[in-house]
C-alpha cells in the first residue's frame, strides 16, 4: 500500500535526483533548445515537493497529493514542461480512488496515466524527439509486465530500462514538436532534454518502489 507519506518521500526523491542533474539537463537543452530545461524541472520539482510536504498526511489522500503537485508544478514553471507535468500529475490523481492508500495496481495505473496525460496534452507521438519517447515505452513496459503477473518492483525495473532506451533513441531523431522542431537535421546526434529528465524521474520512481 502506498500512502500520502510515501508520496511525500517519492516527490522528495524525484526533486533530489532532478536537482543533481539540473546543469546537465540545461546543457542538453542548450544544444537543441533554449537551455532552461534543468532550471524548469528543478523549479517545478522543488515547488511540488514543498507543496506536497506541507500536506497533513492524515488529512490529504494520495489523489489530493498528486493534484497539489500538479498545481505547484504549473505555477512554478513557465516552460513547456510546466503544463505537460501538471497534466501528468493531475491525471495520476484522477486515476486513483480518493482513499488513504493506493494499491500497487493503482500506483501503476497512476504512472501510466501520467504518460497518457503528457501525450494528450502535448499531442506528441513516439518518434518525435520529446519526453514521450521515454514516458510511453516505460508505461507500456510496466503495464505489459503487470498484465503478465510481474511484481511492482519488476514492472518499474522494466519501465526504467525502457525509459533509458527510449531516451537514448531520441539521439537519432529529428524533432517534430517543441523548439527543437525548428532546427531540422541539426538536432540529430543530441538527446532530447525532456526525454532525459523523464528517464531520471522514472528511475527515481523505480528506486522508490524497491
Ligand atoms: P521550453 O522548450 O519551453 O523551454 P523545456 O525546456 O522545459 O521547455 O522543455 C523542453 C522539452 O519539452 C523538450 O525536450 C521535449 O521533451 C518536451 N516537449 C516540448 N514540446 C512537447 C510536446 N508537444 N509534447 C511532449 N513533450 C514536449
Ligand atoms: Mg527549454
Ligand atoms: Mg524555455
Amino acid at each position: 500500500m502506498i500512502t500520502t507519506k510515501d508520496l511525500q518521500h517519492l516527490f522528495a526523491l524525484i526533486a533530489a535526483d532532478i536537482a543533481a542533474h539540473r546543469d546537465h539537463l540545461c546543457e542538453l537543452d542548450g544544444a537543441i533548445g533554449d537551455g532552461d530545461h534543468g532550471l524548469a524541472m528543478d523549479a517545478g520539482c522543488e515547488a511540488s515537493v514543498k507543496a506536497v510536504a506541507a500536506l497533513d498526511p492524515a488529512q490529504a489522500t494520495p489523489a489530493a497529493a498528486f493534484n497539489t503537485a500538479a498545481k505547484a508544478f504549473l505555477n512554478a514553471v513557465g516552460a513547456s514542461s510546466g503544463p505537460l507535468y501538471a497534466t501528468a500529475f493531475m491525471r495520476a490523481g484522477a486515476a486513483v480512488k480518493d482513499r488513504p492508500d493506493l494499491s500497487d495496481e493503482e500506483f501503476l495505473r497512476a504512472f501510466a496515466a501520467m504518460a497518457a496525460g503528457i501525450q494528450e496534452r502535448g499531442k506528441a507521438e513516439p518518434g518525435e524527439k520529446t519526453m514521450v519517447d521515454a514516458w510511453k515505452p516505460a508505461a507500456d513496459a510496466a503495464l505489459d509486465a503487470w498484465a503478465s503477473g510481474a511484481s511492482l518492483l519488476e514492472c518499474f525495473d522494466l519501465a526504467e530500462r525502457a525509459a533509458r532506451q527510449g531516451c537514448e533513441a531520441t539521439r537519432d531523431m529529428t524533432a517534430a514538436k517543441g523548439r527543437a522542431s525548428r532546427l531540422g537535421e541539426r538536432v540529430i546526434g543530441h538527446i532530447d532534454p525532456g526525454a532525459a529528465s523523464a528517464a531520471i524521474i522514472i528511475a527515481s520512481i523505480a528506486k522508490f518502489v524497491e
